[in-house]
């Protein structure tokens, strides 16, 4: 049986608020799929990163990156794992070269390991020749392909990303989005890429996970998610599920 890259129950979590931020979650990725983790401001999105990354622990449930649980056996699970956060964590007075040299350093990678990913990694995002310029130098839409690529310099099978295209233009949003793409059908890679543009789905290839209010509200094949909310799209399908339902707001137990 195939282990899922991405194993999601049962999780809880609130920030001490009368609101929790997470509740009852659970979802899988399977290895090679591209998940669109979707939902509305405010729905969770950040709050599932920092839980899936072990920078918050939960106040239940469990995260597991190939079976590895990421509070029980964290080192084994982060080395599964590459993470691109929200907010860009380059050093804009540095090279490309350099920022990716340093995280390769921190993983432990060897520096003739570490000159050979890196250069197979800027190579498929047409960066390779701009390896010498500092961060500062370049656009928003090649800064997240430098994140991209960092992120991937340890081999991870999973890779997280935070609405990767904030601030960025259409063509380089559709240069993120295929490229991401490829890696999930060219190297197996599984993908959880969250959002709230609906567009950035590609209906006959990917997976949603649908988050409203701390709650996964569907899950699965955009087909399969679109027959059970009786929609004909997505778009329609992300109205109806994410409709305004206070009553369904889930109270801290006293
Ligand atoms: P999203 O990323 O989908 O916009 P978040 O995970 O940021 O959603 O937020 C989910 C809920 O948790 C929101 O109600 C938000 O106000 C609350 N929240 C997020 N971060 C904090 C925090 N550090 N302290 C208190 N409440 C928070």
């Amino acid at each position: 049986m195939t282990v899922p890259a991405l194993e999601v129950d049962g999780l809880r979590h609130g920030y001490g608020g009368n609101r929790l931020a997470l509740e009852g979650v659970g979802f899988r990725v399977m290895p090679g799929a591209f998940t669109c983790l979707l939902g509305p401001n405010g729905a969770g999105k950040s709050t599932l990163f920092a839980l899936a990354t072990g920078l918050l622990r939960p106040t239940a449930g469990q995260v597991r990156i190939h079976g590895h649980d990421i509070v029980q056996a964290s080192g084994d699970a982060l080395a599964g794992l590459g993470v691109v956060f929200q907010q860009p964590t380059l050093d804009l007075d540095l090279t490309v070269l350099q920022n990716l040299r340093y995280f390769a350093a921190l993983h432990g990678i060897g520096r003739r390991d570490a000159d050979r990913r890196i250069e197979s990694e800027l190579t498929r995002l047409s960066l390779f020749e701009r390896r010498g310029e500092k961060i500062r130098a370049l656009n928003g839409g090649h800064r997240r392909r430098v994140e991209i690529a960092r992120a991937l310099l340890h081999r991870p099978t999973l890779l997280l990303l935070d609405e990767p295209t904030v601030g960025l233009d259409i063509p380089a949003r559709r240069t993120l989005i295929r490229h991401v793409h490829a890696l999930c059908a060219e190297d197996g890679i599984a993908v959880l890429w969250a959002t709230h543009l609906i567009d950035e789905i590609d209906p006959a290839t990917d997976h949603v996970v649908v988050l409203h209010r701390g709650r996964v509200r569907a899950s699965g094949p955009v087909a399969v998610v679109n027959a059970e909310a009786g929609c004909a799209n997505v778009a329609e399908s992300f109205d109806r599920l994410t409709a305004a339902n206070p009553a369904a707001d889930m109270e801290v137990a006293a």
